[in-house]
């Protein structure tokens, strides 16, 4: 079935964005919020995540945060269910929460590899894994956030954890794009490059060279906006990419 959600029209469609308290994610939700949509904000319960979705109803958009910590696995599927109580059935989802600890390969502990493997990883697939079952009898659509760390060495970061996260997430999209397309259920990956978020915006004064270095791997010669990941992501969970599932969709400035 081809959807008829365009990306200007997203009217009255349900979509629930993890980590959508901040960056990125906040990016995303404000850009489905601009188009009509009902979203929800899933978020830590100590993320700006409730103050961020009063500002927005303040603004008229249907907006609401759900705490809802992805590496409570057991939990999610009760939320998707909340979710969908509240708002409605769900037609998209994305899976952006994600952390970015770094920490020298030699120095990993248990604890340090499994906290970044919990939320990047376990907890991308499993909440995936609870909305995909809301979706199963209608169809929707998935965007799981992987990163240029899941296919660049990127430095002088060292974050072992995150690039093999990452990684792992971006062929998740591709496997279950497959498993599930029968179902009327696409599942792609973006793939941002540095993007301007709030972490990158404090790197900029505490270590500039660092941030030129990045910026000089990239071929259009600048840190992304959120916006644009934003808008690479509406366009997957719109009837615009009807016919695309399981690929990643790598929006990186052109990083080389
Ligand atoms: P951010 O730190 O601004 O936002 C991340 C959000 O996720 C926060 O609101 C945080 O509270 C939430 N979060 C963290 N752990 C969570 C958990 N366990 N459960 C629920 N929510 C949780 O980060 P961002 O830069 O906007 O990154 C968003 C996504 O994009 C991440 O997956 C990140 O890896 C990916 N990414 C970012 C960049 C970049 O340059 N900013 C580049 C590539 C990929």
């Amino acid at each position: 079935m081809i959807s008829n959600n365009t990306a200007n029209g997203l009217n009255g469609q349900v979509f629930a964005v993890t980590g959508g308290a901040s960056g990125i994610g906040l990016s995303i939700v404000s850009a489905l919020c601009e188009r009509g949509a009902s979203v929800a904000i899933l978020d830590l319960p100590n993320s700006q995540g409730a103050l961020v979705a009063t500002r927005l109803q303040e603004e008229g958009k249907h907006v609401q945060f759900f705490d809802a910590n992805v590496s409570e696995l057991e939990r999610l599927d009760d939320v998707a269910a909340e979710v969908e109580k509240q708002l409605g059935p769900i037609s998209g989802f994305v899976a952006n929460a994600g952390i970015s600890r770094v920490c020298a390969a030699m120095d990993y502990t248990p604890e340090a590899w499994r906290e970044t493997m919990g939320v990047n990883l376990d907890g991308a697939f499993f909440s995936v894994q609870a909305f995909a079952r809301r979706m199963r009898a209608h169809g929707g659509s998935i965007v799981m956030i992987s990163s240029i760390a899941a296919k660049h060495v990127v430095s002088p970061e060292t974050h072992a954890a995150y690039g093999a996260s990452k990684a792992a997430v971006a062929h998740l999209a591709s496997l279950l794009g497959i498993e599930w397309a029968s179902l009327g259920i696409r599942v792609n990956a973006v793939a941002p490059g540095y993007t301007d978020t709030p972490i990158l915006q404090k790197m900029k004064t505490d270590d500039p060279s660092t941030v030129a270095a990045w910026v000089n791997r990239t071929h259009l010669g600048r840190l992304l906006d959120p916006q644009e990941i934003a808008n690479s992501v509406v366009f997957l969970l719109s009837g615009y990419s009807s016919g695309i599932t399981g690929t990643v969709l790598e929006v990186d400035a052109g990083y080389r």
